[in-house]
This record gives C-alpha cells, sequence and structure tokens, in this order.
C-alpha cells in the first residue's frame, strides 16, 4: 500500500464518529468496529487498553441453568487481583470463572501526540502543500501552494491562543476536531473553517487538498494577529527601559477607558464569548501542577471577561515582557486588593507576555474557588491582543 492511501484510509465516517471517543468501548470482532479500529490503532491516533469478562447468565455456560435470574445482564470484568466475583446487577456470586466465556472488549483513548504526528505526515504528503511545520502543541503552520500560510489546530488540544485566534483575527485558520464529543455548533464556527478527524479519514486525499485550499484565505474585515501583536512589541521596546511604568500607568489605563467609551463593543465581544461558552472554542486550560504531570484547569472566557467588565475591578498591570508572572506576584497583588479602601472586588493583572508559572495559576484558581467567583484575574498576552482587537482598540498602539 501506498503512503497516500495508508494516511488516506477512506474508512466508513459513521463508524469513525463512533469510536473517535475517549472512554469508547468495542466489542472485540465486532463486524462494523474491527477494521477501522485496526486502522486507527495503526496509524497511531487511538490506543485501547484490553478489558476481559463474562456475563452473569450466558446460555453457552456450564452454570447457565444454576442462575437465579437467566435475563441478567451483568457482566464481571475479571481482574488478575481478584478471586472472588459478584455479578454487579444481581449480586449473585459467580462460581468457576475460568470456567466461564469470556468476552473481549477494548476501551479506546484518543492520542494527542498520535494525532499531531499523523497530520504532520498526512498534510505533509498532499500534493498542493509544500511544507508542513509544527508550531505549537496541537499546531501547524502550512504552507499550500499560491496561498498565504495557514494555521491547522488540532482545537481539542491546543492552548488558548491556537484555539481562539482563527475565530478572532484574519489569519486563515483550518480546526481539526479530534472527537466528534467537540463538533461545533454552525453557529459558533463556519463550516469551511473546520474538519472533523472522522472527515480526513474518511475523505481522499484531494478533498482534504480541497479543504485546505478553501480554507487557507484570510478572513475579510479581521484585523492580523501577527500585525497587531508586532504593533504592541514594537510600543513597549519603544518605552525601553520605561516600558514598565508605561504600560501600568499608561497604556491599561487608557485600555480600560476606551472599554468604558465603548459599551456596544464590549457587549459584543461579550455576546460572542457567550456563544462559545460551553464548547472548546470558549475554553482553555492552564497547568496549575508543580513537576511530574501537568494537572490542567479550565477557564471560561465569558466567565472571565464578564467579571472583567461586570465586576467592580481594580486595574493592576504587571509588565513581564521576558521573565515569568510568579505566585508571589500573585499573592502581593491579592493583599493589594483586600487593603483596597474603594472596596474593588476583582484585581486584573495584565501580563505583556505569555508567561505565567504554574504556581501563580493554581493561586488564582484557589483563590477563585474560595470566593465563588475570580478574585485575581491572569490577562495574557494573547487575551490583551484580542480584547484590543474585539474593542476596536488598536489606535492605542501607538501610544
Ligand atoms: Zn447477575
Amino acid at each position: 500500500m501506498s503512503t497516500i492511501s495508508k494516511l488516506f484510509p477512506e474508512l466508513d465516517r459513521h463508524a469513525l464518529r463512533h469510536l473517535l471517543r475517549n472512554n469508547q468501548r468495542v466489542e472485540s470482532g465486532d463486524p462494523v468496529f474491527a477494521d477501522p479500529l485496526e486502522c486507527l490503532l495503526e496509524i497511531g491516533v487511538i490506543t485501547t487498553r484490553e478489558h476481559t469478562y463474562v456475563r452473569c447468565a450466558y446460555p453457552d455456560d456450564y452454570d447457565y441453568q444454576e442462575r437465579h435470574d437467566l435475563a441478567c445482564e451483568g457482566v464481571v470484568e475479571i481482574d488478575p487481583a481478584e478471586d472472588e466475583y459478584y455479578c454487579p446487577v444481581s449480586g449473585d456470586p459467580i462460581g468457576d470463572i475460568e470456567r466461564k466465556t469470556r468476552f473481549v472488549e477494548y476501551e479506546i483513548t484518543l492520542s494527542p501526540d498520535g494525532i499531531e504526528r499523523y497530520l504532520d505526515q498526512a498534510l505533509g504528503c498532499l500534493e498542493a502543500v509544500d511544507a508542513v511545520e509544527k508550531v505549537g502543541p496541537a499546531a501547524f503552520q502550512v504552507q499550500v501552494k499560491e496561498r498565504p500560510l495557514l494555521s491547522v489546530v488540532v482545537a481539542d488540544y491546543a492552548g488558548v491562543r491556537r484555539r481562539s485566534a482563527g475565530l478572532f483575527f484574519a489569519e486563515p485558520t483550518l480546526y481539526v476536531i479530534a472527537s466528534p464529543i467537540n463538533d461545533p455548533l454552525k453557529t459558533v464556527l463556519d463550516e469551511l473553517q473546520y474538519m472533523q478527524m472522522a472527515e480526513i479519514l474518511s475523505s481522499s486525499a484531494s478533498v482534504v487538498q480541497e479543504r485546505l485550499r478553501v480554507a487557507a484565505i484570510p478572513i475579510p474585515g479581521r484585523t492580523s494577529l501577527l500585525e497587531t501583536e508586532a504593533r504592541f512589541d514594537a510600543m513597549i521596546v519603544r518605552y525601553g527601559k520605561r516600558a514598565w511604568q508605561f504600560f501600568e500607568q499608561q497604556f491599561v489605563p487608557a485600555l480600560m477607558l476606551h472599554a468604558t467609551q465603548n459599551p456596544a463593543l464590549v457587549q459584543g465581544y461579550l455576546e460572542t464569548l457567550k456563544r462559545l461558552s460551553g464548547t472548546i472554542f470558549g475554553e482553555y486550560y492552564v497547568p496549575i501542577g508543580g513537576a511530574g504531570l501537568p494537572d490542567l484547569r479550565m477557564i471560561d472566557k465569558f466567565e472571565l471577561m464578564n467579571r472583567v467588565f461586570g465586576g467592580k475591578a481594580t486595574g493592576d498591570a504587571k509588565c513581564y515582557p521576558s521573565s515569568t508572572l510568579s505566585y508571589h506576584d500573585v499573592v502581593t497583588v491579592n493583599y493589594q486588593l483586600d487593603a483596597d479602601p474603594t472596596g474593588a472586588e476583582t484585581a486584573l493583572i495584565f501580563v505583556s507576555g505569555d508567561d505565567v508559572a504554574s504556581t501563580a495559576w493554581n493561586a488564582v484558581m484557589q483563590l477563585k474557588q474560595q470566593h465563588g467567583a475570580w478574585k485575581v484575574i491572569i490577562l495574557t498576552k494573547y487575551l490583551l491582543l484580542e480584547l484590543i482587537s474585539a474593542l476596536e482598540a488598536t489606535h492605542l498602539l501607538e501610544m
């Protein structure tokens, strides 16, 4: 088999939509799912865990006639550490489990790394694609022939910048939706702006290629993220050693004043976020764990921004162009908030970079939990740029 037919196996879409789900279980040898399952394992986009079980009452079993309830649908998973088994449905003891008929099920887990590797290879072998470059977790820059650079982003796994930019900025983006449970509503995302993994794996290479070509067109009427970011960076550089004071004492107050003077734009932005809320495009994850496996917490953008514009907030701008926002910074801001003579309920920390320590995220999430609402809010560089664009405040970058 050639590489291209291996990478574009044109499997049954219905079966794929069933299989591309975490914790989904499939019986071994199932005539509908066996082939697509094997193919997904081979290209590495999923992993499976095997479960072996027996049925409480199964006609072929030696003990069938002795079961209390012949219609019992209880199943018992075989666990090497266990020597006594009871049916979880009827509570009946299971006798000699070794002699009963065994069934095997595969439990599916989507592999974010495997999906990344697959896309890297699959997009790279398309005729219309000149180059594929990985630019971050679950994100690629794809050079389609005679087109501007296209971001291809696995929405299920990408960070806030890649996950949101295609909805708020002009840069062409094609979202890949790994699992059908995350399918966006038509009101959230234009159909031409996303492809499900189930669609990619059930389509021919030429169909996928055409979708890339169609998506690789800048979105009219929007500002460019890269241009906005370059202007922001240049502004910070312009102030040199005074950048910190400028950002805190001039830029952020000017942005907040602009928001107060343009309530309709704020309202429009919040309405967009409200529509996205509850979908993967309305949330992002921040790491709160220390060493070892990262522990992630979800932030709902609508809830966050609603507090930024709705609460009695005090702005505390921090400018960290090159260092990391620390736990200590969050604690200091929280002390200042508690002592605030105006009775402000929320402190905003604007960060001119995207670097935030996981201990700092942990501190703000704990404060939120204790107060039942956001108390200290961290707005990182990307969110600041999104705000500047959504509130049509790019002229402030010339300050
Ligand atoms: Zn039973």
